[in-house]
């Protein structure tokens, strides 16, 4: 109550611009995920690694917009790919140069992964097209998901947090890291020759960012294979990783998924999606087929997208930036773990991907693991970042960006030190 009373005293002008826009949107709010008591912060304006809000505080950005601000707020190629796309007009209604070549940028990052692929306008059209994809080719109407597990707006397995508003197909919630599950649901005799599409995040991201385990993710592989499903690797958070191609890239040929979906960071921070993979499944929507599948969308190359995308790609994260953004993120993981050592905050994820959680558990491998959510730990410690100058998710999800330095990953480091040493014994 005292960090929100003094978060109450801090952000006037903040309050007022929510107070407003409840009347017109529910709640406030046009993205429920950046919803949180007592009002979210309004944010002005956004340069490097910094946040600057309505109040005239400014924040260390440690969310990185979800992942999708990769490049942080005002990298100079990307903005200028912005503005000079601008100066060539918008909206042409036809292909372009810029199309072809982030799409080409895109295959031969994801190669040999991507023979083929499309453009979406977000993350969650591209898994809503991946699989009607699978079910076109498949002729099946069944969807292996996890439980836990969030594809978008409207394929969303988390427990608890809200009711989801999903796309009305055939489920079956599968348990993360535990292959039986699958085989369980997928053996099932009203299931064995029902299933389209075994749909995975390599990591599940916004559930909690836990990792999938090598032997489950080959062992998905097999029992796609054995039930003739298209297996897809949601990797529209994940494909930063390594190299920045990608959880798929550590896989062995023979383990490889048959499609591929991608969103975020790839648009260089304007609004992006894309699906692909399989040629043979691909080709289904190549309009100089006959019975082509159709794949429609205004904006799915929109001239701004595509240019700072191609730059992003061609020229900002190199293989090499990327490798080095993954170990940077792996190593302030293992310092935040250092200093939270013996107390239920409990740091998960993979390169510059990571959430704390507040759990007595141990040995994180699904969602389920966390238990009950202790929020008002989590509460207490969102609060508190904000009030010490750092910016992340309210549920404790962490996305680093290009931006930050590694002063302000040190100084991250102190303060949720400090948030130990303030919040002991409780946590
Ligand atoms: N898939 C995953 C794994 C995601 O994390 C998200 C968004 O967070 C999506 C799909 C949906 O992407 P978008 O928000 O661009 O619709």
């Amino acid at each position: 109550t005292q960090l929100e009373e003094a978060y109450i005293h801090r952000h006037p002008t903040s309050h007022s611009i929510y107070k407003s826009a409840t009347e017109s949107l529910p709640g406030g709010n046009t993205r429920s995920v950046l919803f949180y008591a007592p009002y979210p912060l309004s944010i002005k304006y956004a340069e490097g690694a910094r946040l600057h809000d309505a109040d005239g505080h400014s924040y260390i950005d440690m969310l990185g917009e979800y992942t999708a601000g990769l490049y942080g707020h005002s990298e100079p190629l990307i903005t200028n790919a912005i503005k000079s796309a601008v100066d060539r007009g918008l909206s042409f209604g036809s292909h372009h140069e810029d199309e072809a070549h982030l799409a080409k940028a895109i295959k031969t990052r994801f190669s040999p992964n991507m023979e083929l692929l499309r453009f979406t306008n977000s993350g969650t059209e591209a898994t809503l097209m991946a699989l009607a994809a699978a079910k076109a080719y498949t002729g099946r109407k069944k969807i292996v998901v996890f439980s836990g597990g969030y594809h978008g707006g409207a394929f969303s397995f988390k427990a608890g947090v809200s009711s989801p508003v999903n796309a009305p197909h055939e489920y079956l919630i599968a348990r993360y890291n535990s292959i039986d599950s699958v085989k369980d649901l997928a053996e099932l005799p009203e299931n064995r020759d029902d299933v389209a599409a075994i749909i995975v995040e390599p990591m599940i991201g916004s559930g909690g960012a836990i990792p999938g385990e090598p032997s489950f993710l080959e062992g998905l592989r097999k029992v796609a294979n054995e039930r003739g499903a298209v297996l897809i690797y949601d990797e529209v958070m994940t494909s930063r990783m390594y190299s920045g191609s990608g959880i798929q890239s550590q896989l062995t040929p023979e383990n490889r998924p048959d499609l591929t979906t991608l969103g975020k960071w790839i648009g260089g921070g304007m609004s992006f999606g894309a699906f692909g993979g399989r040629r043979e499944i691909m080709e289904l929507f190549d309009p100089r087929k006959k019975n082509a599948l159709a794949h429609a969308g205004t904006f799915n190359n929109n001239v701004l997208t595509m240019a700072a995308g191609r730059v992003g790609m061609e020229q900002i994260f190199t293989p090499e930036k990327a490798k080095a953004l993954h170990d940077r993120g792996e190593k302030l993981r293992k310092q935040l773990e250092d200093v939270s050592k013996g107390t239920l905050m409990k740091w998960t994820g993979l390169g510059s991907i990571m959430n704390v959680s507040f759990t007595p558990a141990t040995d994180i491998t699904c969602p389920e693991d966390f238990g009950k959510p202790l929020t008002e730990l989590g509460d207490c410690l969102h609060l508190f970042m904000l009030e010490h100058g750092y910016y992340m998710a309210r549920r404790g999800f962490l996305a680093l960006s290009l931006a930050l330095t590694d002063k302000d990953l040190a100084g991250f480091v102190e303060n949720v030190e400090a948030f130990v040493r303030a919040f002991q014994p409780l946590i």
